[in-house]
């Protein structure tokens, strides 16, 4: 899916609150893609496809390599079809999915997509599926909602959702928990000069910054000075010395502090990836734990040594192995063990393991050859 680079409908709090954080995530390399991110978006298009009655096979239906289990159906698209139902008792709403919405020449390369819009009588209906786990996320004054719905009255697609309408009505569908709330076009109509009003001031040199909740869904965390001087003002404070009101205030910091922290350190490790130099840093191997090159070979040659090799129908492991043949005085012989790491990490130059060659930089030194 396309974002605007300005500000989007996941974006709308942030840069409301925080117009100098459009030009400083502008500044962060792209943020790569997540397991979790993927599980969202075959949820997003599963939905989405079922409403517009296509038909998908629970089991075969997949994105990227995420596939749709009975058990997701169940938990994640059952739930939130059912909470339409709800909605929707007498099948009365039309509805249209996955549309872009912008702004025109109001706020050009402005835009997002929403996941339903529709209408049910007087009432307008925009509608976000939340199919993460994580935060729980309120529809009341969801600044997500009223910029899809700000949007959708500018959109020629979606604009007979809200034609005469007197109330649109916010929704969040969060599988198994259902948000309802009811605004007004003139609120709506308010939220749209606020956002306005922050893209304006966004595209100004010195847009201010603003710390806040806001921060902790922002890409540009670590290179925010609002984040930096919080970090250099915590190491010069002496924690002994802190008032309650103080401390108080600290732990909320903190809280920033730790995300900032996160993506400081998966920004670094990204860039690692990607090849690229960050001083004093480098990438490594995560410790390896040594398993059997072939079970059943291994088996055997323990059984001639009399250790039974197995562990709750299971081979024991080479460590596991080594503690028997200590009492038989017998080495584990090499070849019957490989040390295999489970990915690399992000360690100081300093640090005593050799340091790893990116598949990616490999790969382009290997091109050069
Ligand atoms: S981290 Fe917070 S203060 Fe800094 S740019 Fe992002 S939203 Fe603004």
């Amino acid at each position: 899916m396309q974002h605007s680079s300005i500000v989007g409908g996941s974006t709308a709090k942030r840069v409301i609150s925080c117009p100098g954080s459009v030009a400083l995530v502008k500044k962060m390399p792209p943020q790569p893609s997540s397991v979790y991110a993927d599980k969202g978006t075959m949820l997003h298009e599963a939905i989405s496809e079922i409403l517009s009655d296509k038909s998908i096979i629970v089991g075969q239906y997949k994105y990227k390599d995420i596939t749709l289990t009975e058990e997701l159906y169940a938990e994640k698209i059952a739930i939130a079809l059912d909470a339409l139902d709800e909605i929707d008792p007498h099948g009365d709403l039309v509805y249209e999915v996955e549309t872009r919405v912008g702004f025109g020449d109001l706020l050009p390369g402005v835009f997002g997509s929403t996941d339903l819009v529709g209408r049910i009588g007087d009432r307008a209906l925009v509608l976000d599926w939340k199919f993460g786990d994580g935060v729980v996320v309120e529809a009341e004054e969801n600044a997500q909602l009223m910029f899809y719905a700000a949007a959708a009255m500018r959109t020629e697609a979606l604009k007979w959702a809200f034609d005469g309408a007197t109330e649109i009505e916010c929704v969040i569908v969060q599988p198994p928990v259902t948000r309802r709330w009811v605004t007004t076009p003139e609120r709506i109509a308010t939220f749209e000069r606020e956002l306005v009003r922050a893209v304006k001031i966004a595209s100004q040199e010195d847009a201010p910054l603003a710390q806040g909740e806001h921060c902790r869904w922002c890409a540009a965390k670590p290179i925010c000075p609002q984040m930096t001087g919080a970090v250099d003002r915590a190491i010069k404070q002496q924690i002994v010395n802190l008032d309650i009101d103080t401390l108080a205030q600290h732990l909320h910091t903190a809280d920033l502090l730790e995300d900032w922290i996160k993506d400081l350190r998966a920004l670094a490790f990204g860039l690692l990836e990607q090849g690229a130099t960050v001083p004093g840093y480098k990438l490594v191997q995560k410790q390896a734990r040594r398993q059997w090159v072939d079970e059943g070979k291994a088996a055997q040659w323990l059984i001639a040594q009399k250790i039974n090799p197995t562990k709750v129908a299971e081979v024991i492991s080479p460590a596991q192995a080594e503690k028997e043949l200590k009492k038989s005085k017998v080495a584990l012989p090499d070849d019957l063990v490989v040390a295999v790491s489970s990915g690399t990490t992000l360690a100081p130059v300093d640090d005593p393991r050799p340091a790893v060659q990116s598949f990616i930089g490999l790969s382009k030194a290997l091109s050069k050859l």
